[in-house]
């Protein structure tokens, strides 16, 4: 997919927002909807999407749809810290499939980083079972 990619209206966060395929949410308003990677590099893992905005990439946005998307970015990232106590918070964008996107759908990723435990693979391995996932969401709901 290349940075000028047509917004593809069946992408999985598509669905995801639709409600056509589960997820395991942390939180959502009429604008945003926040929820666990299902392929967790690390244990908290977690996306923000921006529920209406029909954005590929972080060229198809105005600023407007960017503070929102970054707003909720840092009130999920502050309910990580918080509800998990990593030693360090990576914030990601990938912008193209050279760059590493694999979801054409405007995300952030919000990555915990624990020293002394590698990251895992991005978006790749076996998905994690919705039983961990809600274990770990449950703690990170309980600091928002
Ligand atoms: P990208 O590679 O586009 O930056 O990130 C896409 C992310 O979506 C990856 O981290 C991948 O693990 C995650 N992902 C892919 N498919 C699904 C899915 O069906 N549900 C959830 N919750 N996450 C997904």
């Amino acid at each position: 997919m290349s940075l000028e990619a047509q917004y593809d209206p069946d992408n999985i966060f598509a669905k995801i927002i639709r409600g056509d395929i589960p997820s395991v949410k942390l939180f959502e308003t009429d604008a945003v909807l926040a929820f666990m990677d299902v392929f967790p590099q690390s244990e908290g893992h977690c996306l923000v999407i921006h529920k209406q905005a029909t954005a590929t990439n972080l060229f198809d946005v105005d600023a407007d749809v960017l503070a929102t998307l970054m707003a909720a970015v840092q009130k999920l990232a502050r309910a990580v810290r918080d509800g998990l106590s990593p030693d360090g918070i990576r914030i990601a964008q990938f912008n193209g499939a050279p760059a590493g996107q694999t979801v054409y759908h405007l995300h952030f990723h919000i990555i915990p980083v624990y020293e002394g435990r590698a990251l895992g693979a991005h978006a790749s391995g076996g998905p994690a079972d919705a039983e961990s996932l809600e274990k770990v969401a449950a703690k990170i709901r309980a600091a928002l």
